[in-house]
């Protein structure tokens, strides 16, 4: 795709962003205190046509791992990126639905066993700020007193003339703690008065989808993976005493290493794949390689734009929002819950439908066991949990595994003392020592509810 592809992709979101209404987006506070946050949004786009926006998000904001819901009734990790992922996924299960009903598609087709896109369709992200954890880091480092940031960009340098780049660290790193831990992977920061988060990085969670698609292993039952070709990135600063040009490219190489370089060995040597024994992904799962893209055009309610105005210590606005144009109107989230419903503590009783994100985790089940039981599949579907439907995918997995390990560990005591409960972390998984060794899984205990809105023990 050309750059001129990617600029075009940007105006598409900017576009669809000031056509919201003003409810849901960052305000100047009564105190004077600007707001500002960060937008994604997924198109696809077909040839050299026009891009079509199909999934906006936008947000800077996660809930801590007490909030998590047993019924999936909340969206727990509200940054632009996932959001707009999550609408994607919503996006896909209409598309297909209306294949299914014989309206047909411009971007999906049914193939015989699984919905795919159609020939020629390019799948784009952008995102206003480089996405958070190991792809901003370095940006991050540089924008910092200049001892710190010289210190980083000799250890970025060390490591990119290194062949194999040293091993991250074997345990998540907790959000920007540490730039030297370089390449790590690192839960997002939250507040820093709650308990933790155990919600992961965008730049962790993109780096995810270039190697199992971003339909995941609920959708990946009926899609075959969807990769990203495009990614375009804004909001990159000019650092003091650099050339634009090749600090560009350095910020374009870090995307590229934390975005997908990191995770290239899951593919392994490809004589010696053996997927079923050496722990690499196996077919249809691959690593992609997405071009990245860094557009100089500024979202207008960036903190680099809120700043540009005069803004004096802007600050991150709270709620959230989501527009799946397909799904109707745009939805203004707040604490994880469609807005107006005021927050709940999570329990067994699933939050009334209007209280309920069209992107939280139960709405996706709901879409996608709604699709299968208007093809006439089996009836038990409805009672069957989101876990069991996620891991019936045999192959998805098994990719899953290759990146990530398989849950086998205790988290450390450091990490736990702050959690509402233990959580299992993970580790080993073959041969090879995947990539993001580490990762924290919410596991069963918040995935055992079935579409029906019921915890199954
Ligand atoms: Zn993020």
């Amino acid at each position: 795709m050309a750059d001129t592809i990617a600029e075009r992709v940007v105006a598409t979101a900017h576009a669809a962003y000031a056509a919201l209404p003003k409810h849901g987006k960052p305000i100047v506070r009564d105190n004077g205190v600007a707001e500002w946050t960060i937008l994604a949004a997924i198109l696809v786009l077909k040839d050299d046509g026009d891009p079509h926006l199909v999934s906006l998000g936008t947000g800077v904001k996660v809930l801590p791992a007490a909030r998590l819901p047993p019924l999936g009734d909340t969206v727990h990790d509200c940054h632009a990126e996932v959001l707009a992922r999550r609408g994607f996924l919503r996006w896909l299960v209409a598309e297909a639905g209306r294949v299914q009903r014989g309206e047909g598609s411009e971007w999906v087709e049914w193939v015989g066993e699984k919905f795919v896109l159609a020939p020629g369709v390019q799948v784009a992200l952008y995102v206003s700020a480089l996405p958070c954890g190991d792809a901003s880091t370095l940006h991050t480092a540089a924008h910092q007193p200049a001892d710190a940031a010289e210190a980083f960009k000799a250890e970025a340098e060390r490591r990119a003339g290194e062949q194999d780049a040293a091993p991250a660290p074997t345990e998540a790193v907790r959000g920007r703690n540490g730039y030297e831990n370089y390449g790590a992977i690192r839960t997002k920061p939250g507040r820093t008065d709650s308990p933790p988060s155990i919600s992961f990085s965008c730049s962790d969670k993109i780096a995810t989808w270039t190697v199992l698609g971003l339909p995941g292993g609920l959708l990946g039952q009926l899609f075959a993976p969807v990769y990203l070709d495009l990614i375009v990135i804004g909001g990159v600063k000019m650092p003091e005493g650099h050339n634009a040009a090749e600090w560009q490219a350095t910020v374009v190489a870090e995307a590229e290493r934390a975005l997908f370089r990191r995770v290239e060995g899951v593919e392994g040597e490809p004589r010696a794949r053996s997927p079923l024994t050496a722990g690499l992904v196996p077919p249809p799962y691959r690593v992609t390689r997405p071009r990245i893209h860094l557009t100089p055009h500024r979202f207008e309610l960036s903190r680099e734009a809120a700043l540009a105005r005069g803004a004096v210590d802007p600050s991150t606005s709270t709620v959230s929002l989501s527009h799946v144009p397909c799904l109707g109107k745009p939805e203004v989230i707040i604490n994880g819950c469609a807005q107006g419903s005021g927050w709940k503590a999570p329990g067994t009783t699933l939050l009334k439908d209007k209280q309920r994100s069209r992107v939280c985790k139960i709405e996706v089940l709901r879409a996608v066991v709604g699709l299968q039981q208007a093809s006439g599949s089996d009836d038990t579907l409805a009672d069957t949990t989101y876990h069991a439907l996620k891991h019936a995918n045999a192959p998805y997995q098994a990719a899953k595994a290759a990146l990530r390990g398989v849950p086998a560990e205790r988290l450390t005591a450091e990490w736990a003392k702050r959690l509402p409960h233990e959580f299992d972390t993970t580790a080993g998984g073959g041969a090879a020592r995947p990539p993001f060794t580490g990762w924290i899984a919410t596991g069963a205990r918040y995935e055992s509810f079935t579409a029906r809105g019921v915890v199954q023990s």
